[in-house]
């Protein structure tokens, strides 16, 4: 096959997949085979440091340890694709094919988000899903060439995004088509049965997301009665298939307590899950409820319990904002991720509704390298301190001023309102200010050496981290 002669990124893909199925009955508590085989793949400083942490991790018997024995749980054809492209694009991105894309002016971002539909099978609180048509859906054709195209760049990564995906019925024939890359989708779960679930487990490319908000009282509320026991449901039905799949959660200032617990956690893992998401409340157009965004506190409990569980629980947890020390600050603009929505539209994050480039007019390497994308990559990092990432609500300055330098249109009904109306700015520069106050001890008693490693391991040049060193220093 076509696929097992592929070489990605430096990286043979199909033989770190035949290399895990070998492993996987075999596996002894010591995981020696495993962590050989990560010391021996690792080629630069970056990717030592990623294999001492997964050396380390897994000799924990309770966490990596445990960890471990999960994953080679799953079924076959999910450990030769989609854990063998996420072990080479997550651990082991070789960033002299990066380097080679940036000195042509097109950054390859690591990961891609598009929403090809924003229909959606149920009815939440506040979501206007249900006023989209079947008419607005990204066509087939568009969403293989922005695949093909990104491919063609070097990403490896797709994260699809809705509305609920599995309403868009193209998606299993794009995830077939493209079964030398990786999958994540995001869903309610409420569409995924025995049948669905081995049909993912035979493509082995793909890792469905399943949203919930917390337990059964969290979910229910904000998504109609039932829909906690069906996202359950569908969990149940991903493990008995041996599907890799992972839970999704908006922290809010409400639900923090019951989706930062061990029940929760511990209900996930029971559940199948092998990773999960933390991302939090984000303001996004004049209708955001910004009481649901989580203090400063919670945003630190948040943290805690990120690393509570890493060193505890046998899941891998990723936290969109926290984690952002690992990644040197924000991975917008096509750093290392974009989004593209149903219309085509090229936004530079998830959340954040504004573009200058529609997919459908230009190709994708030229609307990474628009104006609005390079005017985000230019200021990156946005601070010295990393724990403070985002441009959208711990630095709105950067966005207000990229949006009116480049001329960025919004892309969603009152989405301007975050960057116009007096109320929401006010709230959200005391939000960025309590952020700072807060987070600023934080950073240099427990993080501050780490920007010493940004130029060797992300890339980022020492005049820049020097820039921002000297920026924080200044604001005090
Ligand atoms: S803009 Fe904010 S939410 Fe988006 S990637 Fe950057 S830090 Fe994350």
């Amino acid at each position: 096959m076509a696929e097992d002669k592929e070489k990605d990124q430096g990286l043979d893909i199909s033989a770190i997949g035949q290399m895990l199925m070998t492993m996987a009955p075999s596996m002894g508590p010591e995981f020696g085979g495993l962590v050989s085989a990560f010391m021996g793949m690792a080629k630069t400083e970056q990717h030592q440091l990623s294999a001492d942490w997964v050396k380390k991790w897994v000799s924990n018997p309770n966490s990596g340890g445990a960890f471990i024995k999960r994953l080679m749980a799953l079924h076959p054809n999910v450990l030769k694709k989609f854990v063998a492209q996420m072990m080479a694009n997550v651990f082991f991105r070789d960033h002299d094919v990066i380097k080679k894309y940036t000195e042509a002016k097109v950054q390859p971002p690591g990961l891609m988000l598009i929403s090809p539909s924003m229909r959606c099978n149920y009815k939440c609180v506040g979501c206007y899903a249900s006023q989209y048509s079947k008419d607005e859906d990204m066509s087939f054709e568009s969403l293989d060439r922005i695949i093909t195209e990104a491919k063609e760049l070097g990403t490896r990564f797709f994260i699809i995004l809705g509305g609920e995906p599995l309403v868009y019925r193209p998606l299993f024939e794009i995830f077939e088509k493209h079964n030398d890359v990786a999958f994540q989708f995001y869903t309610n779960g409420a569409l995924i049965d025995k049948e669905m679930a081995r049909r993912l487990v035979e493509l082995g490319n793909v890792a469905p997301q399943v949203s919930v908000e917390g337990f059964e009282e969290e979910t229910d509320e904000r998504r109609g009665k039932g829909a906690f026991n069906r996202a359950m449901r569908a969990m149940d039905n991903l493990r008995e298939a041996g599907c890799v799949f992972a839970f999704s959660i908006t922290v809010t200032s409400r639900n923090i307590d019951a989706v930062t617990s061990d029940e929760f956690m511990d209900l996930m893992i029971e559940k199948g899950a092998i990773y999960g998401w933390y991302f939090l409340y984000m303001p996004v157009d004049g209708d955001s409820d910004m009481s649901l965004m989580p203090t400063p506190e919670q945003r630190d409990k948040l943290r805690k319990a990120t690393n509570r569980f890493r060193s505890e629980k046998p899941i891998l947890m990723v936290d969109f904002w926290n984690d952002a020390p690992l990644t040197g600050g924000c991975i917008n603009g096509g750093r290392n991720y974009l989004h593209i929505n149903h219309k085509g539209d090229v936004e530079p994050c998830i959340f954040c509704h504004f573009a200058t480039h529609n997919i459908n007019d230009c190709s994708l390497a030229d609307a990474l390298k628009g104006s609005f994308f390079a005017h985000l990559r230019a200021e990156q990092p946005y601070s010295y301190n990393t724990l403070r990432p985002c441009p959208l609500i711990d630095h709105p300055h950067i966005m207000r001023e990229a949006i009116a330098k480049t001329g960025a249109y919004p892309t969603h009904n009152g989405a301007e309102n975050v960057y116009t109306d007096p109320k929401i700015m006010a709230e959200i520069d005391k939000y960025a200010l309590e952020i700072k106050k807060y987070f600023n001890p934080v950073w240099e008693e427990e993080y501050a050496h780490w920007a010493g490693k940004w130029e060797t391991l992300l890339n980022i040049p020492v005049k820049q981290v020097e820039a921002r060193k000297a920026e924080y220093e200044k604001e005090g």
